[in-house]
């Protein structure tokens, strides 16, 4: 297969030459390892394949598509990678039962129910008593850190506890064993005895399958297979299956087929409740003043929350003092959002609007000419990045439709931070701007 080389030369004619000499020309194609939809590379070092992954990799799978027609995956390897894979891969050929890896602590009795997320628990908790009976799928989707995984773990550690054979995965865990059995580093089989003849398949982030054909294709036909078994999937997301582009119109179907229901962020009193538990789980003694000053000052991420609690504790311990208002307040000054609370969202505005030439008015109209969305989307990120306000507060300040409209909003800039150096250049300049303002 030539193709390999064909694509490098078209990219060549694409890029300044100086990127093509210094990495490009250094990669080889690697024909045993590549197949029609799958193309993998070989850089000298990984200082070059990791440069080549970030900067050219998505050009690379867009030329293949052009070439072939077939949609592709690209992997650029080194040396050594390869030969740790194949190692590391043979020995991990799974045995079918208990090779899943639960977190122990994530169990139901350790999940605090609120108004967010007790449907969610609440339909976990029957699925996982009545597998493959009552909703398959069960999906759960919601943002970072709102229990999603807790929840999903949940239903497998309650069903190992029953002798099932429960199989947990991320949804890159799924995606790179299968990328194994293309490589033949697994054989098929074996994969497809471990995803096809468990009692209890737990995928989670399936978001992460968006715009790679080769293992939706593989994951449809799993999860036909399991559903006609009448064994349980359960998947999460971090959004609606309808809103996750790139994802066949097969498998979204496949992923409402059942029940899809939504964790959404903790409210005051949940919050509470889930620092009250984890206090509880760690032996940390703290009194509800302090509870209350955390639960109201911390953001809605309870990885965040669970983080600064652990501070705390370590903090306290380390001066022997017990944990009171003063000792939370003096931690959560390195914290971020606590450190800028006196930061406003009209000074953020401000200081965005005069740099970029845009009227605050402007920013916090509905207006859609691109120069002003851009800029409040900026504001909305940095908004995000450097004060408490949820994404519903925001959405209220800026009378948007909802959170997810704050969400998309704050999305496209990451996006652009992570396609465009400049971009990240002058958001870090633009943030240290706000900062020491
Ligand atoms: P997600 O998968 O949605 O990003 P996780 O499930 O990893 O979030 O949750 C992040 C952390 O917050 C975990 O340590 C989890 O135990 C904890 N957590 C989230 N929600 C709850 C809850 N309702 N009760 C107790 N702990 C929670
Ligand atoms: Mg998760």
């Amino acid at each position: 297969m030539i193709i390999g080389t064909t694509v490098l030369r078209e990219l060549k004619a694409e890029i300044n030459e100086i990127d093509y000499k210094r990495y490009i020309k250094q990669l080889k194609f690697k024909d045993k390892l590549s197949n029609s939809y799958f193309a993998v590379y070989e850089a000298p070092n990984i200082l070059i394949a990791s440069w080549v992954k970030t900067k050219y990799k998505s050009k690379i799978e867009s030329l293949f598509e052009n070439i072939t027609g077939n949609r592709y995956e690209v992997d650029i390897i080194t040396k050594k990678s390869s030969k740790k894979r194949v190692s590391s891969n043979t020995k991990n050929i799974p045995t079918s039962q208990n090779q899943t890896l639960l977190n122990p602590s994530y169990t139901f009795e350790n999940f605090v129910m609120g108004s967010s997320n007790q449907f969610a628990f609440t339909t976990a908790k029957s699925v996982s008593q009545k597998p493959g009976i009552l909703y398959n799928p069960l999906l759960i989707y919601g943002g970072t850190g709102l229990g999603k995984t807790h929840l999903l773990q949940a239903i497998g550690n309650y069903n190992i506890g029953l002798n099932k054979n429960v199989i947990y995965v991320t949804s890159e865990q799924f995606l790179n064993e299968f990328i194994s059995t293309i490589k033949q580093l697994t054989p098929t089989e074996k994969f497809r005895e471990k995803f096809r003849k468990c009692d209890i398949l737990l995928i989670d982030d399936v978001q992460f399958f968006s715009g790679k054909e080769g293992v939706q294709e593989e994951f449809f036909h799993t999860f036909n297979e399991l559903h006609q078994n009448k064994a349980q999937i359960v998947l999460t997301s971090d959004k609606p299956p309808k809103k996750i582009a790139g994802l066949d119109d097969r498998l979204k179907s496949r992923f409402e087929f059942g029940l899809t229901t939504e964790i959404q962020s903790p409210e005051l009193e949940t919050k509470i409740g889930i620092i009250q538990k984890k206090c509880e789980l760690n032996k940390i003694d703290i009194n509800s003043d302090v509870i209350n000053y955390l639960a109201s000052n911390l953001g809605e991420n309870i990885r965040e929350i669970e983080g600064a609690i652990i501070k705390i504790n370590a903090m306290s311990s380390v001066i022997n003092k017990p944990i009171d208002i003063e000792l939370a307040k003096n931690i959560l000054k390195d914290n971020l959002k606590e450190n800028t609370s006196d930061l406003t969202l009209e000074t953020i505005i401000s200081l965005i609007s005069s740099e970029l030439n845009v009227k605050p008015s402007e920013i916090k109209s509905k207006s859609r000419v691109k120069k002003i969305a851009d800029a409040r989307a900026i504001v909305i990120y940095m908004a995000r990045q450097l004060t408490p306000n949820s994404t519903p507060k925001l959405a209220k300040f800026f009378s948007m439709k909802d959170h997810s409209s704050v969400s998309k909003a704050e999305t496209k800039i990451k996006n652009l931070i992570k396609n465009d150096e400049n971009f990240k250049l002058f958001l870090d300049n633009l943030k240290n701007t706000i900062l020491n303002n």
